[in-house]
């Protein structure tokens, strides 16, 4: 990697930052695309966050990525929010443009470009359940109402926090019907009819666990499964709804794709296709 005295300057504000594989993709896409700049890791505990994004204005860094846990508290230390973060509350990606700071969560593009193009999934009109009530859900949420899909089931460990996901953030789809549930047994049973995709926006697979009851029942036959949950094997879940004949990806084509968002917005330009996914695949 050649720096001039020029080049630009973006990264990644976490705690923990160490494993994080957006620096490896990231960079990838900045070399494949012969730009003079360099994405870095800054491990930034939440009582530095404020000084740290005071830093991107004072340093002109172009802009950082954030991960746990600063997509909420970073929403109150920028000066505008795109119409996405607004309603989801959190940030992941912030933009300087001469010391004005926006914040932006590329996870709702993310997710709808890889639905598309990794399970060839059009969400107008389909019946989603969604698992899950947190950061990532409220994301999908989104992504799924302004898509319009016809009908989303909310099904999460604790109810009442599907529940209060519900109520921040339906009313912003009147288009789309939706429908809270405990996620458990009955859940393979309980919606109304069948689902046409299945997404996992919980945290169960990143051990190598599963939800312990069949979850892929409630997907119609030739219907998908989309787990967020990325890991170096196939998840439990995929492997069960590919066991029953359903398309299934994983989390890593979202992170890729909400990388490229970012990278957009920084660069004004767009990654090669696949860069940030092959670097991805290659660090396991
Ligand atoms: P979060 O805000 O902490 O929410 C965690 C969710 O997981 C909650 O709904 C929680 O249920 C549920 N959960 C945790 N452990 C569980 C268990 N043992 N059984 C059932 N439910 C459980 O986290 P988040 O930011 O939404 O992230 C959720 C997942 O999505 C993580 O695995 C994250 O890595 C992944 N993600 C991936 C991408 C990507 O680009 N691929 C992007 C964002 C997030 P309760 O409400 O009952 O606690």
């Amino acid at each position: 990697m050649q720096l001039s005295g020029k080049a630009v300057v973006v990264g990644l504000f976490g705690d923990p930052v160490k494993h994080s594989l957006s620096p490896r993709m990231q960079n990838a896409a900045i070399a494949a695309s012969g730009l003079d700049a360099v994405y870095v890791p800054f491990h930034v505990t939440p009582t530095q966050l404020c000084d740290a994004v005071t830093g991107v204005r004072a340093m002109a860094i172009r802009g950082v990525n954030l991960t746990i846990p600063h997509k909420e508290a970073a929403c109150h230390l920028v000066d505008e929010l795109d119409e996405h973060a607004k309603m989801i509350g959190a940030i992941n990606t912030i933009v300087n443009d001469g010391g004005r700071l926006k914040g932006y969560n590329t996870d709702v593009l993310g997710l709808q470009n890889v639905l598309k193009t990794e399970l060839d999934v059009d969400l107008a009109g389909r019946r989603v359940l969604l698992v899950g009530a947190g950061g990532a859900s409220r994301a999908a949420l989104v992504a799924l109402g302004q898509a319009r899909a016809a009908w989303v089931g909310i099904a999460n460990r604790t109810r009442a926090r599907a529940q209060r996901l519900l109520e921040d953030l339906a009313p912003n789809f009147p288009g789309t019907a939706f429908a809270h549930y405990q996620l458990g047994p009955s859940l393979a049973t309980a919606p109304p009819e069948p689902v046409d995709l299945l997404i996992n926006a919980t945290a169960v697979g990143l051990r190598d666990e599963d939800f312990g009851f069949p979850i892929c029942a409630s997907v119609r036959p030739g219907g998908a499964v989309y787990d967020m949950v990325y890991a170096a094997e196939p998840t439990r879940l995929i492997q069960g709804a590919k066991a029953l004949g359903l398309a299934a990806a994983d989390g890593r084509g979202m992170l890729a794709a909400q990388g490229e968002a970012a990278f957009q917005l920084w660069f004004g330009s767009t990654p090669g296709t696949q860069v940030m996914r092959r670097a991805l695949d290659q660090a396991g």
